[in-house]
């Protein structure tokens, strides 16, 4: 389904699924990018989001300088043949240069990191060089101009934009920023995401079991997603299946939040009734997705909010939130959302699946004695089966034309910790 054909609340429960690809395309467009920024010190930056291109303020380096502990010279006294004695004229160390001038057929003696005395341009290493007394030093032929020598400016030029708006904050980053002597750095305000549970089996926990009741987890697993995202949490607990509490909950959600989330009560049982709610207090749609665990998915918005209604079964709000939510986090960050890689791995396990819907199996994928990727399942894989997902490491990809799969074939593996960067 193209985005000028999509899904919408039109569409009835039966209707054509949607595929995985075209949903995640139709959410992205719907996804607004935060216009604020903040100026935040260097290491605060760390993950975050420029909303700037960055100037470099200097040359790096900032001085042509030695690569190497060795001599500098300037390269016409090279010898064509034959040892040639240079006279040693001074010293030259990282932070403290050598203010004289080299003469002509001498040598200075320097350490890495030491600025080029003036009239040098090449650096002979200590090890290719014979000492032959206080003040002589010996240097064979066969060496290049400008060999050993870090030039001024040959990393980043002054003036150049360093980084650019929208580049995430890596660790070398930080680095290279500090490189420049910047200790600030301008970037997006983070996404703040509202998420509750629906459902009046939930219990919270520390309270007592009744029967037929169960520990609501899928706050915690969407509390640990989050976590790994750059956003700023509000955990709005529990609300039961009363359609009062939940529109009142959905309404102070969307007085503050950039992304409402919830799990459960979006599919069409008795007691499902957010989607009923969403039509009256903002907008949404609800596709039939094809793909498991995770099939039915509700989006929209409330007032300046987006939303998601993800499913209840505990499995299917995780896969819908690294295949739906964390791009739509990412793209809102300020930056390009990239699906982690589909990495070529051999599958351990007998996979049955029928062809026209893409699955998410749970697996472990590591190296085999030959260094080759080899992935197994983590056992049983219904949707309500958390531990599937506790012992996993990544997803075994099965794309919807695919039929079953026997021990032995290529899988694709996405690792969960690609998804976040
Ligand atoms: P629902 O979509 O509300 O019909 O929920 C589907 C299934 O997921 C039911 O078995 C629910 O009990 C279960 N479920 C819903 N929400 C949660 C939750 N927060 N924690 C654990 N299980 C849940
Ligand atoms: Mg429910």
């Amino acid at each position: 389904m193209s985005i000028d054909k999509q899904p919408s609340c039109n569409d009835s429960f039966e209707a054509e699924a949607v595929r995985v690809d075209d949903a995640l395309r139709a959410i992205l467009v719907r996804t607004p990018v935060i216009a604020e920024h903040e100026k935040l010190p260097l290491r605060d930056g760390l993950h975050r989001v420029l909303s700037h291109d960055i100037l470099s303020p200097l040359d790096v380096p900032a001085h042509n300088n030695s690569a190497m502990d060795g001599y500098a010279l300037a390269s016409r006294d090279l010898p064509a043949e034959g040892n040639k004695l240079f006279r040693l004229a001074g010293k030259a160390y990282a932070g403290a240069p050598f203010t004289g001038e080299c003469g002509e057929n001498e040598c200075i003696r320097v350490m890495t990191g030491a600025v080029m005395p003036d009239r040098t341009d090449t650096v002979v290493i200590q090890e290719d060089t014979r000492v032959e007394d206080s003040y002589h030093v010996a240097i064979g032929p066969g060496h290049r101009k400008s060999q050993n020598v870090r030039f001024i400016g040959e990393d980043i030029r002054k003036g150049f934009a360093v980084l650019n708006q929208g580049h995430r904050i890596k660790p070398a980053d930080l680095g290279v920023l500090a490189s420049l002597g910047i200790n600030e750095c301008r970037v997006y305000r983070k996404p703040r995401v509202c998420f509750f549970s629906t459902g009046d089996e939930l219990r919270s926990l520390g309270e007592p079991l009744n029967a037929g009741e169960i520990y609501d987890s899928n706050r915690y697993s969407l509390f640990g997603l989050l976590s790994e995202c750059q956003v700023d949490l509000i955990d709005m607990g529990v609300v039961g299946d009363r359609p009062e509490a939940l529109r009142e909950t959905l309404l102070a959600a969307s007085r503050c939040a950039d992304v409402i989330l919830t799990s459960g009560g979006v599919s069409v049982g008795e007691a499902d009734y957010i989607r009923d709610i969403l039509q009256d207090i903002g907008s949404m749609e609800f596709w039939k997705i094809a793909m498991k665990p995770g099939r039915p998915l509700t989006c929209g918005s409330i007032g300046n909010s987006m939303f998601f209604g993800l499913p209840g079964n505990p499995v299917a709000v995780m896969v819908t939130f690294y295949q739906f939510v964390l791009p739509a986090l990412i793209h809102m960050s300020g930056t390009d959302y990239h699906a982690p890689a589909y990495l070529p791995a051999r599958c351990l396990s007998d996979i049955r699946k029928n062809p026209g819907r893409r699955e998410y199996q749970r697996a472990i994928a590591r190296q085999d004695e030959n260094g080759a990727l080899q992935v197994e399942l983590t056992g049983k894989q219904g949707s309500g089966i958390l531990t599937s997902m506790s012992l996993a490491n990544c997803f075994i990809v099965l794309p919807e034309e695919r039929g079953s799969v026997a021990a032995g074939e290529q899988v694709d593996v996405q690792f969960f910790n690609q998804y976040f960067h």
